[in-house]
């Protein structure tokens, strides 16, 4: 037997009946028995579909209505006291109140879930916190399956990576252990084990990804303790690995009394060997070969391979995807717009099913019993590796052909500051924005339009350039010093440029969750990447021909296209990063050729690339700052290169960040009240930097008074000659009535800044 399963089914619905669901709900369209339906319906097709692929198991609990971790902290009770109901059980409002906060109580952090584009709502742990069950969601979902005649295989965030994930709030300021809650939240876990058990569930998944992680000894050992206890009940336990190898934890795993493994193969082959040697006999091996967070259609053939030798030497084989399919869009019998020739080289989760499916009975059936589905798997490997449409011979021959000194700016800072000051005069502390202006419904409602074809492209255009001559006309009413032209043209930072370049396919639903009932729709990068004309030149350039002030043209970076894009994977991530760098490099010699003095590529994305072990940082370091440096070493001294990154957690990578080299940084800092400034002044950071000094996450004015504060306090770590004034991010997400006056004010505090330097100086 090879059991065919999977880790869990993405949930928002191949329509997002999910997404609208929950949207509804929040504006109160919706009422809660109608959302529970929703889910309801949605868990029900999504097990259907599982079994009618033939697996042998379907995933329970990984349907959620926000995020499956914060479903666990609401299962184990883990519900800070600001969020307390003196009335008994927590309820759906409460749920959402933790997700996205309430008039009382702001919400609980959220941050990517491990190196994925997936958000999760990261647990809060205080002292007092009484753990106990708190909610019976994952139970009563696995009473839904069993009722309607499926084999639930319920999924849980295991102990461990639970805790890992959180964070503690202390109450009297000492530092706590988050692992000293272990044995608080353990009797939890072992009730829900209980109670699985007496349903009738033999299988439970307990998902422990953070063991692909570095983990410091005493978070390893306490893996024992932990599933000692979670053996009580008697269940058969499988622990799930993912995004990563975790050879070097194969003994410690198969030491622990659990029925089972998962691996996943997709990422990490390698560490098959690892636990065919320690692995007992009469426990499970599942193998994830079908890769979860990718759209690519498996090599059936080859991945038999691997299952054919595995099972070899291990009668106890299990077929799955590497992970749960929530990275992965729905169903690819939607995209009838795709080019149909890249159509036959895809698989999205519902086909994935099909794959996992083949792959369980072709290693236990031989390869006979599914010659049919191998012969089109064959096909279509074999049609993408010779596709003309994947190789272009010229991409490869460019990249060859790059040298040390394109990826040098020709002078260092020092020599070009001076530099660009004099072609772009501007005051201490220069006034900018980080490119993106209100996405008002008018802008949205033309792009529909022209989509649609209600309106041509010249009214289109005409549309767009008036909302560009709106954003120039308010920034020079504002007084701004560095102006943009507010990105009104582009409907998301990733997907406008993977329209336009060479080697990229856009679906239509090809939808993955990011957050809650946020989805993105991320472009399929295929093929060798070009530039096959300029994308942002006639914009730029016009509203450049607007204003006396300098424009800044704006691009987004080729780490961020990558990261938030479905990549290749017939060659290395870095091949197609430095592919993305020549084509955003094209654009970036139009834009100086053009006259454009300012040029701000956006790395949003850079960090979250960061491997999930230290010991794989300096390789992508390496790639990615090269990347990004093909991209923009390619202009004069004298124009003047800006990021923008927007998260506030640098620690890891100060020095990185001097690596890129580029003349102005701006991040987000406005909430960390710019502490990390001095860190920055630690490290030594030598070029300008642009600390966001606006929450735009808020749709709350700040006042001059506070920006101003928080100036004087970033010039207290830096030198004032080397701070600019913006916001943290993009004000897309914001009103005009917000923005004009929060920039007024960031104006005027940073006027002030001038006004008290100047007092200040030596006459
Ligand atoms: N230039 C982009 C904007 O302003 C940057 C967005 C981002 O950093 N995520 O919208
Ligand atoms: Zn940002």
């Amino acid at each position: 037997m090879a059991t065919a399963h999977i880790l869990g089914f993405p949930r928002i619905g191949a329509d997002r009946e999910l997404k609208k669901a929950l949207e509804a709900y929040w504006q109160g369209k919706l009422g809660p028995a109608d959302l529970e339906g929703v889910g309801r319906d949605l868990r029900r097709r999504h097990w259907e579909l599982q079994r009618a692929a033939g697996l042998d198991l379907v995933a329970a609990g990984d349907f959620s209505f926000y995020d499956h971790v914060l479903d666990t902290s609401f299962m184990l009770g883990a519900i800070p006291q600001r969020f307390g109901r003196a009335d008994g059980r927590p309820d759906l409002a409460t749920y959402f109140a933790m997700a996205r906060g309430s008039s009382e109580s702001p919400a609980l952090e959220m941050t990517k879930w491990f190196d994925t584009n997936y958000h999760y709502i990261v647990p809060e742990l205080e002292p007092g916190m009484r753990f106990a069950l708190s909610s019976m969601r994952l139970l009563d979902e696995t009473c839904e399956a069993l009722a309607a005649g499926y084999a639930p295989k319920p999924v849980l965030v295991g102990p461990l990576t639970f805790l890992a994930l959180s964070k503690e709030r202390q109450t009297d300021g000492q530092p706590g252990s988050r692992l000293a809650y272990l044995e608080r939240i353990l009797p939890v876990y072992v009730e829900v084990l209980e109670r699985l058990r007496d349903m009738g569930v033999r299988w439970v998944q307990c998902d422990e990804p953070v063991l692909a992680t570095d983990l410091a000894p005493e978070w390893l050992t306490a893996y024992r303790t932990c599933y000692e206890a979670l053996a009580a009940p008697g269940m058969s336990l499988l622990v799930a690995t993912y995004f990563g190898s975790v050879a070097d934890r194969a003994e410690l795993l198969a030491s622990l009394p659990v029925a089972g493994v998962h691996l996943d193969l997709v990422r990490a082959p390698e560490q098959l060997p690892a636990f065919l040697d320690v692995w007992p006999r009469e426990r499970v091996l599942s193998l994830g070969v079908v890769d979860g967070r990718n759209v690519w259609r498996t090599d059936l053939g080859r991945r038999l391979d691997v299952l054919e030798t595995a099972a070899r030497r291990h009668p106890q084989l299990w077929v799955a995807p590497s992970c749960s399919l929530l990275h992965c869009p729905v169903d690819l019998a939607r995209e009838t717009n795709l080019d149909p020739e890249i159509r036959t080289w895809l698989a999205f989760s519902v086909q994935k099913l099909d794959e996992v499916v083949s792959l369980a009975r072709g290693v236990v059936h031989g390869r006979a019993a599914v010659a049919a589905s191998l012969a089109a798997s064959d096909a279509a490997c074999d049609t993408r590796r010779r596709s003309q449409r994947v190789h272009t011979p010229r991409v490869a021959q460019r990249l060859a052909d790059v040298r040390e000194a394109d990826v040098r700016r020709s002078s260092p800072f020092a020599q070009r500051r001076p530099r660009q000051r004099e072609r772009v005069p501007l005051p201490l502390f220069p006034t900018t924005t980080i490119g993106s202006f209100p996405q008002t419904p008018a802008i949205r409602e033309a792009r529909a339009a022209f989509r649609r074809g209600k309106i041509d492209a010249a009214a289109y255009e005409r549309a767009m350039r008036a909302e560009i001559e709106h954003a120039v006309r308010e920034q020079e009413r504002l007084e701004l010093d560095v102006l943009v032209h507010g990105e009104a043209e582009r409907n998301d930072m990733v997907e406008y440029f993977g329209e336009q370049l060479s080697g990229f396919a856009l679906t239509n639903h090809g939808w993955v969750q990011s957050y809650g009932s946020r989805c993105v729709k991320p472009p399929i990068i295929y093929g060798d990447v070009e530039r096959p004309h300029p994308m942002t030149v006639g914009w730029i350039t016009y509203a450049q021909s607007l204003t006396d002030r300098p424009l800044k043209g704006m691009l987004t970076g080729p780490v961020t296209i990558l990261q938030w894009s479905f990549v290749r994977d017939d060659q290395p991530r870095a091949e197609t990063a430095m592919q993305i760098a020549l084509a955003i490099r094209d654009e970036v010699a139009d834009l100086e050729r053009a006259g454009i003095r300012i040029i701000q590529i956006d790395e949003p994305a850079f960090r979250e690339g960061l491997p999930l072990r230290r010991s794989a940082w300096p390789a992508y370091i390496d790639w990615a700052t090269r990347a990004f440096r093909l991209a923009s070493s390619v202009v004069q001294d004298a124009t003047q290169i800006h990021t923008h990154m927007c998260y506030a957690e640098f620690n890891d990578i100060f020095d990185v960040l001097a690596l890129l080299d580029a003349d102005v940084m701006t991040i987000e800092s406005s909430r960390s009240g710019m502490e990390l400034l001095q860190a920055f002044a630690r490290h030594g950071y030598p070029n300008d930097i642009g600390p966001g000094v606006y929450d735009i996450h808020s749709p709350r004015i700040p006042t001059s008074d506070e920006m101003y504060e928080l100036l004087r306090k970033a010039a207290s770590f830096l030198r004032p000659d080397q701070l600019w004034v913006n916001p943290d991010c993009g004000l897309k997400t914001r009103r005009w009535e917000e923005v004009i006056p929060a920039l007024r004010n960031m104006v005027d505090a940073a006027r002030r800044m001038r006004d008290a330097v100047a007092a200040a100086a030596p006459r």
